[in-house]
């Protein structure tokens, strides 16, 4: 159709079909009411049957779906203006017939195409003006303004060409506005999926780049809206400036954009991705700061749909590819490009399978939650535990957390497999505390989800009163990654906490956004410094000088300091040159159950049991 208009101007096939059912629909209609019609106005059968046939015929080639938009519409849109020069034809001319012309110009430019105008300019040629000539009729010299046929002619011409720009200027608003994603000029998820099916009808070899933005919500949040979008109009041309001259940009939602590579795959979609996330990585000037953006990139080829998949609906399949092989990016750090291999289609089938395992999983007594100590650096006394849970799964064994946690975030479920935790957590605490006879503190992670909702106050209050454990032997891990939401909410929530006495932890320190304005604007008492960075110092330089000024920052702030992951004696010797106090890791004890954790009978526990304390 309308080569007029460019490619991925075209109205989606599916909306074209609904409005072309529609047109052909009225058509036929009319082209049954002119019949009565006809006869009600006094004409004979014998006169009125050939012109109800010329009206109806052009319907059956406007069928057939197999010749194309142009020809169908062409078709139909016959039959409209046929039935307008019937109507002028069995009225005598009368001149309100002519309005059914002006309704049926405005019928045709649903087609959102020149080639409807193009058969109603031919229309009108042939009825005033050929057969205005030859044929002279009263309907054509009634009017004396207007006894030339031609001068007929050139009016409803004119009509129609007045018709159609306005028509086309309304096609390019509203295609603007559909097609188009208004933030970023790029095609929307409509218009991408339409390029992306019409590619793979082709053949000829497809693939498609998606491309998240890493860290965009901490952009949005910390740096406003404004930049946020600021920073998407940029991405966008960028990524366009990189398209080769068949590739098509869009934008899915929110930070996530995808490229249509036409005819390329394999070697070529890769490099292309590899490309893309270059030209994201680019420093950007943001209301006058400059600022970097990364991306983690998903290719999928249409060699990887099997024919099933291919034949309908492939795109949105392709699509989902692209998405799984974006996750597996972006939960390798992000910043890279992943291409969708089959076996994780596996994987995802896995994670949803373990999700439905997840419901009930706190009725069925599934979960257990492990303990590893946390010692003194000086003399290697425990000074208390941390409670890691584990899911004793019936048919997978022990599933470690990070395979469910955050499925269980995803879905909700971490609210009460949070409570359980923390509940079974402080009451343990409280139970060895009394065999002691001696403070034994206890570390319980918080999800983001938990800390999300105001019931996080209640519910640790009451494990907290329900164990008899006080409140200064609670502390509450939280990772820097759930501070960039609701940041006020969260910090008003962990104040409350706080007020009930238990310490507030940031875990994985380090690894997070923008971690020490964080620190300076959030009720914390210890900062655990991620185990990357511990397992670092062992080679000495930069990890050394990192783990060094966050341990003198915690203490010009008045926190502890934990060191996370200590493997080796060298890492805990440097450690103690650090003035590093606590530390935990797998060279003092690996996470156990709560029964095989020892401790001494004492209040010194330098001597415990080797499980957990050396
Ligand atoms: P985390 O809170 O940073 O916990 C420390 C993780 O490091 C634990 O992994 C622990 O087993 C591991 N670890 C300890 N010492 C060493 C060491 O020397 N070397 C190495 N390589 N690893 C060590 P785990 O138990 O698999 O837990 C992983 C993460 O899952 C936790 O990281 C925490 O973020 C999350 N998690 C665990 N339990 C819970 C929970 O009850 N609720 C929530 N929301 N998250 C939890
Ligand atoms: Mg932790
Ligand atoms: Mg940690």
């Amino acid at each position: 159709m309308g080569a007029l208009l460019p490619e991925g101007r075209r109205l989606p096939d599916e909306v074209w079909r609904s409005r072309h059912r529609a047109v052909l629909v009225l058509a036929a209609a009319q082209a049954l009411v002119l019949l009565p019609l006809g006869l009600l106005l006094g004409h004979p059968l014998p006169h009125v049957l050939p012109l109800v046939v010329l009206v109806l015929a052009p319907l059956a080639a406007a069928l057939p779906r197999r010749w194309g938009r142009a020809a169908s519409s062409a078709a139909a849109t016959t039959s409209l203006f046929a039935a307008s020069a019937v109507l002028v034809d069995l009225t005598g001319g009368l001149i309100e017939s002519h309005f059914h012309f002006f309704v049926m110009v405005g019928v045709a430019a649903l087609y959102q195409d020149w080639v409807p105008f193009g058969v109603g300019l031919g229309i009108v040629v042939l009825h005033h003006g050929v057969l205005g000539t030859f044929l002279p009729h009263s309907v054509y010299d009634h009017h004396d303004g207007m006894s030339n046929p031609w001068g007929w002619t050139a009016l409803h011409a004119g009509f129609i060409l007045a018709a159609s720009c306005a028509h086309l200027a309304s096609w390019r608003l509203n295609e603007q506005q559909s097609l188009h994603d208004t933030l970023t000029g790029v095609a929307n998820r409509t218009q991408l999926g339409e390029v992306l099916e019409r590619s793979l009808a082709d053949g000829r070899g497809t693939a498609v780049v998606l491309l998240d933005l890493d860290g965009f919500k901490a952009v949005n949040d910390l740096r406003g809206s404004a930049v946020g979008d600021e920073v998407l109009r940029a991405v966008a041309q960028r990524l366009r400036g990189g398209a080769r001259a068949g590739d098509r940009v869009g934008r899915l939602d929110g930070d996530e954009f995808a490229v249509v590579l036409d005819g390329a795959g394999g070697e070529n979609a890769t490099r292309a991705a590899a490309r893309f996330l270059a030209l994201v990585r680019e420093p950007l000037a943001v209301d006058g700061q400059e600022l970097t953006v990364q991306a983690s990139g998903g290719v999928a080829d249409s060699a990887t749909l099997d024919a099933a998949q291919g034949a309908a609906g492939g795109g949105e399949q392709l699509l989902r590819n692209a998405e799984l092989a974006v996750q597996q990016a972006k939960a390798a750090g992000g910043d890279r490009a992943v291409t969708y291999a089959e076996a994780m289609g596996q994987a995802a089938t896995d994670r949803a399978l373990l999700l439905e395992d997840l419901a009930g999983v706190v009725e069925r007594g599934e979960l257990e939650v492990h303990y590893q100590a946390t010692v003194e650096l000086d003399g290697g006394a425990t000074e208390g535990f941390e409670a890691l849970l584990r899911w004793r799964h019936p048919r997978r064994g022990l599933v470690p957390p990070l395979e469910f946690v955050p499925l269980a975030e995803s879905s909700g479920h971490i609210v009460a497999i949070g409570t359980w935790v923390l509940r079974t957590a402080v009451l343990q605490a409280a139970r060895w505390s009394r065999e002691q006879g001696r403070p034994v503190t206890i570390g319980v992670n918080l999800s983001a989800v938990q800390l999300a909702g105001d019931e996080v106050v209640d519910v640790v209050a009451g494990a907290l009163r329900d164990s008899g454990l006080p409140a200064r032997q609670l502390t509450l891990e939280i990772t820097e990654s759930l501070l960039v939401g609701d940041f006020i909410g969260t910090a008003a929530r962990l104040e409350r906490l706080r007020e009930l006495g238990a310490r507030i932890a940031i875990d994985d320190f380090g690894t997070g956004y923008s971690s020490l304005s964080y620190l300076r604007r959030l009720p914390v008492d210890i900062v655990k410094i991620d185990r990357s960075f511990v397992g670092d110092l062992s080679g000495g330089g930069s990890a050394t000088t990192l783990v060094a000024s966050i341990v003198e920052l915690a203490r010009s702030l008045g926190l502890d300091v934990i060191a996370e992951g200590v493997e080796t004696e060298q890492q805990a010797g440097a450690l103690r040159a650090l003035n590093c106090g606590l530390a935990q890791g797998y060279l003092y004890a690996r996470p156990v159950s709560a029964g095989q954790v020892r401790l001494p009978a004492t209040a010194n526990p330098a001597t415990a049991n080797p499980a957990t304390v050396r």
